[in-house]
């Protein structure tokens, strides 16, 4: 619970003092607003600008799947944001491989999500299936660590199959559901670690890790570092961004389209990162991901028919 006596709320969003890294302007605006000003100017290309940016981008993917029998792969979560990238991905005819990883945590309605949404595109599907016993290790000693990011091991193990079969089939283009949108302003100390981090989570399971791990799949520093650098390989794009992205609109289309179900918040399409932010991110450390996740709202470009 904020301190009511030092507690301090932005005049133009939902975001307060809780992010103890917050700052706010002369007339009370956060930091939060003046970060997605900047960033939603340099990296969100709407209308015509986009259309042509996409237009060039979706050429160079296809030139370099020339050949090859995918154009580009793509992660799905059963989430929103990725499931309408694919769903775009194949009105822009692209030939996607779609690589899911069940580790365990998805819900029932992620995994139909994910089963209509390649049925009725007709897109090949790989679930990668982590070892359920390295899983709960693993997320036993982030736990038993308290650190902030709870998801690093399920999103490290996504990584590492996103990274598997790209290689193996040749593809570089990553189609990456990131958006201005809805994900431009969490804030830092909210976010925690990044999941690519090896070392990071090596560290964590030498320390409270409690069996040795059989197979979970870490990624390599040395590729990571040098490899895939070097060979320009998995290019990530992020075609939400050159579009006028509308979640609440791309989420009626898709109930249309593929039959796909609305899981009721941001990430909540898995267990475990519901039980992250509705449980403990506020309990451990006061933070409310869902206030983030308001402060979009507040932007009438984003959201026109969310407003009053
Ligand atoms: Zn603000």
């Amino acid at each position: 619970m904020p301190d009511t006596m030092t507690h301090r709320m932005c005049v133009r969003c939902v975001m307060d003092s809780t992010d103890p890294d917050i700052t706010f302007d002369s007339d009370g605006v956060c930091s939060h607003c003046h970060t997605y000003d900047q960033t939603s100017k340099r990296l969100w290309k709407k209308g015509e600008e986009g259309r042509i940016i996409l237009e060039k981008l979706l050429g160079q993917i296809k030139k370099e799947g020339q050949g090859k029998r995918y154009d580009a792969i793509i992660g799905l979560s059963g989430g929103t944001d990725s499931s309408y990238l694919a769903y775009l991905g194949h009105k822009w005819g692209l030939r996607m491989l779609a690589v899911h990883v069940d580790a365990g945590w998805n819900t029932e309605i992620a995994v139909q999500n994910i089963e209509n949404i390649c049925n009725k595109l007709n897109i090949d599907l790989i679930t990668e299936v982590i070892d359920w016993t390295d899983m709960q290790a693993m997320q036993r000693a982030f736990f038993r660590s308290k650190v902030v990011n709870q998801d690093i091991p399920q999103d490290h193990a996504f990584f590492a199959a996103l990274y598997k079969y790209s290689t193996k089939n040749k593809i570089k283009y990553v189609l990456n559901g990131y958006n201005i949108a809805s994900e431009s302003c969490l804030p830092l100390a909210w976010r925690g670690n990044n999941a690519m981090d090896v070392t990071h989570i090596k560290a964590i399971y030498a320390k409270y890790g409690d069996r040795p791990l059989r197979h979970y799949p870490f990624l390599s520093v040395w590729k990571l570092r040098f490899w895939y650098r070097l060979t320009n390989a998995l290019t990530m794009v992020s075609p939400l961004n050159l579009i006028d992205y509308d979640k609440l609109r791309a989420l009626d289309e898709l109930k249309s389209a593929v039959g796909f179900v609305d899981y009721g918040g941001k990430h909540h399409e898995s267990v475990l990162t519901r039980f992250q932010q509705l449980y403990f991110l506020p309990t451990i450390y006061g933070y409310e991901k869902e206030r983030h996740i308001c402060h979009r709202s507040f932007y009438p470009d984003n959201y026109p028919e969310s407003r009053p």
